[in-house]
């Protein structure tokens, strides 16, 4: 069996050159290559079990490593051990075997903790499904992604959490299998990946939206849904004021009839250039559900997708221009939607897995946003997009929309959300722009919460304060899980005490 790759003391960066750690040591860890998921479940987490036990006895700081696009320091552990997962990125189906009576196998699937999200996708297509819902790109590990919250702007889904159905989690004391109270898999699966059951479901929650605070997850069941198609419209269009209102009102069907199909919305994203919200053009992308059809081949990559993310668009271009920043925004959101598609061009038809996208780094870009109530969207638009150009501004503002997502920590925590995501340069004015917004929702007192991946200004007191009794829950959690104060120090870093996440 292949043991993990032991780098030594280095200098490391994160992808979008963000943040950066002096590591005690970077640490890789290798795939199991042995037939079967519950074979190669249990070689990783013992691997893994073995390296917190090391780093428990030596009093290192150990942190699990996605693919470490998080622009944020969650991922950061100064002088401690980083553990990438990248290549334990397998991922299975599932059999009647495998999960208990009356269980449904058939939309289940065994994934490994650094698969990516493109890998999964792949996966899940030759399974014959498809996620639900997920981010705009995908490159971001499983479970990286999800113990950040990440999400899209699927109108009837949470985040891509929510497609967890348990997990392999392995702490300094053992391998642990954790479900909600309700079990999914076989004890005879369980104990097959060396695992401990523990079945409780506010250390399920925790788990679900972790941000690196539960442990070391090495694998998860993931529930998916039968593989579908959706089609494709994206299009510049001016809006009006009232667009907006119709929005707050979740009246998509209204939205989708005046700007693409007279039909409910799957995905419905509006990118707005915050200079000139309703004089300059919007750029508008709305997904529709579609049977699937195995005569339609994949387009070629990227495709016009669920997955456009405002960084793609303008990245550096807007750093230190000050005059004409409407213009010229503009000019690159064209250039960003040179293609566009709308309801009388050719049909464009794809899986979800090819609306989603590949991401090369961005340096020196700055992302931030805030989750609210969506009906809060109707008096927070017009201040808030005041707020963001009194700091400076950045480039463009994204408005996506998403249901309460799973998860204590779970950033959608609104019964009905919209996503507001500001873009910048990495510099002062983007940041004194998003602390503006920041500061503005807070004197019109609406709640709102911020994406843990994000620059996202937020200490322990905030976070204890955004998620009130369900941030209780989760440290109490914590605790269940890992009863031994020893066991959480292995996974304390700066930024995570920072947050309140771990003592
Ligand atoms: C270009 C770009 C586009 C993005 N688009 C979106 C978007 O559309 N929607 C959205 O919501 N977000 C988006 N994000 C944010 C991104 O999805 C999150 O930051 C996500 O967490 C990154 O996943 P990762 O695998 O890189 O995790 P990392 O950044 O490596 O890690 C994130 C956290 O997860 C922990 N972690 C990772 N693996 C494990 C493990 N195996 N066990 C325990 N803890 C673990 C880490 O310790 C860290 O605390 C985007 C970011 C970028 C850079």
């Amino acid at each position: 069996m292949p043991r993990p790759l032991r780098h030594g003391p280095r200098h490391w960066v994160n992808y979008h050159g963000t943040e950066s750690a002096e590591l005690g040591d970077l640490i890789e860890l290798l795939n199991s290559e042995r037939e079967g998921g519950r074979n190669v479940l249990h070689e990783v987490a013992t691997d893994v079990l073995a390296l917190l036990q090391d780093a428990s006895r030596s009093g290192a700081r150990l942190r699990p490593l996605g693919a470490g696009w998080s622009p944020s320091p969650i991922a950061i552990v100064q002088g401690g051990w980083l553990v990438e997962t990248r290549r334990i990125n397998r991922c299975f189906g599932l059999t009647a075997q495998d999960v208990v009576r009356g269980t449904d196998p058939s939309r289940l699937m065994l994934v490994q903790a650094g698969a990516t999200v493109d890998e999964v996708n792949d996966c899940a297509e030759e399974l014959g499904l498809s996620l639900r819902t997920g981010g705009a790109s995908n490159g971001q590990t499983w479970a990286g992604a999800c113990a950040t919250g990440t999400h899209g702007s699927v109108l009837d889904a949470g985040g891509i959490q929510d497609h967890i159905r348990a997990l392999q989690v392995v702490t300094p004391s053992g391998i642990f299998w954790v479900e909600p109270h309700r079990p999914v898999m076989s004890p005879e699966f369980v104990a097959a990946t060396g695992s401990t059951i523990f079945r409780d479901d506010d250390v399920f929650a925790a788990c679900q939206v972790a941000v690196g605070a539960m442990g070391f997850i090495t694998a998860m069941v993931i529930e998916c849904v039968p593989i579908y198609m959706v089609r494709n419209i994206q299009k510049r269009a001016r809006i009006e004021r009232e667009d907006i209102s119709r929005l707050a009102e979740g009246d998509f069907r209204g939205f989708s009839r005046a700007f693409g199909l007279n039909e409910e919305p799957h995905f419905l994203q509006v990118i707005l250039n915050p200079f000139a919200p309703f004089e300059k053009d919007a750029l508008l992308r709305m997904l529709y559900l579609r049977d699937f059809d195995p005569a339609i081949p994949p387009p070629p990559r990227p495709l016009t997708g669920a997955g456009y993310d405002a960084l793609t668009l303008i990245g550096k271009a807007m750093a230190g221009i000050d005059l004409l920043r409407a213009d010229i925004l503009q000019l690159a959101m064209r250039a960003g939607y040179a293609v566009q598609r709308d309801i009388h061009d050719p049909e464009a038809v794809a899986t979800w897995g090819h609306t989603t996208e590949p991401h090369n780094p961005i340096a020196n870009l700055f992302n931030g946003s805030v989750t609210m109530q969506r009906s809060d969207l109707e008096r927070a638009f017009d201040p808030l997009i005041e707020a963001f150009l009194s700091g400076g501004g950045g480039t463009v503002v994204t408005l996506r929309f998403m249901q309460r997502a799973a998860g204590l920590l779970a950033p959608a925590r609104f019964d009905s959300n919209v996503v507001i995501d500001f873009d910048g340069p990495r510099s002062d004015v983007s940041h004194r722009s998003y602390r503006a917004v920041v500061a503005k929702l807070d004197a019109l007192g609406i709640r709102f919460t911020r994406h843990w991946g994000k620059t996202n200004d937020l200490d322990a007191v905030r976070v204890a304060r955004d998620y009130g009794d369900d941030y209780r829950r989760f440290r109490v959690a914590q605790r269940r899980l890992m009863p031994d104060s020893a066991d959480i120090a292995v996974f304390r870093s700066d930024p995570l005490v920072h947050l309140g996440l771990i003592d």
